[in-house]
């Protein structure tokens, strides 16, 4: 796949404003937030879109969620609740052709999406 900006985040080409880092994954804020609290969550192996997950990728996908979950408890969310979204494709509002778990929270979040 073509190299994404997330590349460029992962190999410290632009910043981020990074929240987490390990072996597999790397977290930071959302340049530009859509709640109090939104960060996203990326593997390391750059995966174009949820279509394109494989059995291989079945441990850094579920690290993602885990990350998801421990940073939004280290942010103070995790009791009130947050939403989790990764988008797919133009349908999905899709911009980044890297696959990144969204974290929403720090309010109350309208549902269903229109
Ligand atoms: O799901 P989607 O692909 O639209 O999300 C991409 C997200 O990446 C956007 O929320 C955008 O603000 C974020 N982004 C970022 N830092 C960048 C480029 C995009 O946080 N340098």
């Amino acid at each position: 796949m073509s190299e994404t900006i997330f590349t460029k985040i992962l190999n410290r080409e632009i910043p981020a404003d990074i929240v987490h880092e390990d072996d597999l994954c790397l977290a930071f804020n959302d340049i530009n937030p859509q709640a109090p609290v939104h960060f996203l969550v990326i593997p390391k192996k750059p995966i174009a879109t949820i279509n394109d997950i494989s059995e291989a990728d079945r441990e850094v996908v579920g690290h993602l969620t885990m990350v998801a979950a421990k940073v939004a408890k280290e942010m103070g969310i995790d009791q009130e609740g947050y939403r989790t979204v990764m988008n797919c494709n133009e349908f999905g509002g899709q911009s980044v052709y890297h696959i990144h778990l969204h974290v929403l929270g720090g309010k109350l979040l309208g549902w269903p999406l229109t």
